[in-house]
């Protein structure tokens, strides 16, 4: 269908639209909008998504006066992943494993189920991965992301996971957090980040999974890893999605490895969030499109 045809089919915004919403804070350069918006676009429904930014005292009056409003759904980004978690009647498996909810789903009771489709979003991208035996991993970065990789490095059947971290004690605090709980039996190891820390635990590693914001545009020329560290059998999924592919995605591929960008991530956590709202299999080309569009003409 050409991009005219699905224009036409977008409902016009009246008072029978579903609205969804995004709290974060800043929210402006949330890329959510934009490929949920495109999903309902292609799928052609009544429905529209757009930010807020409640102070976080005002989180929960915000929460409840949309849902009170009739709000359809909600995502949550920076800062209120884990400050949401309290106010909601109950949780899902990925957000009890994480502590953090990026996806609440209104039930027609009103009752409020977080969901962390990071979670979801990680384990799609072992699934562009070639399939073969994975034990051992390396992730770099202890922050928000981290906490998703480690819920889905566990269910992908990952049995020993370093997390490097620039500040030991993050990822001392994470391992804490996580090992025996959303960690599964996956065996964990904090380690602070060093040259040589990185190249020993990656010299055993199946798997690097970068949860850093390192090569992030405008340092799109940065990497987290030398190119002199990595090879064949050292596959990659980096949280980065612009560029795409980044520098660490491209180096790794030249290595003779599979890289998985942040783009793949960041369309995969949306898929999930809308068959948790709507139950659709929303077209995943239309919101790719959508935001690769989009960063490709912010560059
Ligand atoms: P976060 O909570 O702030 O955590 C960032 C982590 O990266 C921390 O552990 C921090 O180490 C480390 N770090 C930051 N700058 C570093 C540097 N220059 N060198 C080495 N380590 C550094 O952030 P987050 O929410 O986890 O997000 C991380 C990145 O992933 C962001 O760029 C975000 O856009 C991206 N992301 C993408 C997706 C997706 O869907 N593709 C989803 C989530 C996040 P310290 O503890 O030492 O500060």
């Amino acid at each position: 269908m050409s991009a005219a045809d699905q224009t036409k089919k977008v409902p016009p915004i009246t008072g029978a639209t579903r609205v969804f919403a995004i709290f974060g804070r800043p929210v402006g350069h949330a890329l959510s909008p934009l490929i949920h918006n495109a999903a309902f676009a292609a799928a052609g429904e009544d429905a529209v998504l757009v930010g807020f930014s409640p102070s976080p005292k005002g989180l929960e009056t915000a929460l409840r006066g949309l849902v009170a409003a009739g709000c359809a759904g909600l995502t949550i980004t920076i800062p209120f992943k884990t400050e949401i978690v309290p106010m909601l009647d109950e949780l899902g498996d990925s957000a009890r494993a994480t502590g953090a909810v990026n996806t609440v789903a209104i039930g027609k009771d009103g009752r409020l189920t977080g969901h962390n489709t990071d979670v979801d979003g990680v384990l799609r991208c072992f699934e562009r991965l070639p399939k073969r035996p994975r034990e051992r991993a390396v992730m770099l970065g202890a922050g928000g992301a981290a906490r998703a990789a480690v819920a889905a490095m566990s269910r992908a059947g990952i049995s020993q996971l370093a997390i490097l971290n620039r500040t030991q004690a993050k990822a001392e605090a994470l391992v804490a957090e996580m090992a025996g709980k959303g960690a599964g039996p996956m065996m964990l190891e904090a380690v602070g980040l060093s040259d040589q820390s990185l190249a020993h635990h990656l010299a055993e590693a199946a798997l690097l999974v970068n949860t850093t914001p390192v090569g992030m545009y405008p340092r799109g020329d940065e990497t987290p890893v030398p190119a002199a560290l990595l090879r064949e059998r050292l596959d990659v999924i980096d949280a980065i999605y612009r560029p795409d592919p980044t520098r660490l995605c491209h180096d790794a591929r030249s290595a003779g490895a599979a890289a998985v960008s942040g783009v793949d991530w960041i369309i995969a956590q949306g898929v999930v969030a809308l068959k948790y709202w709507l139950g659709i299999e929303p077209d995943e080309a239309a919101m790719r499109a959508a935001l690769t569009g989009f960063l490709s003409q912010r560059n």
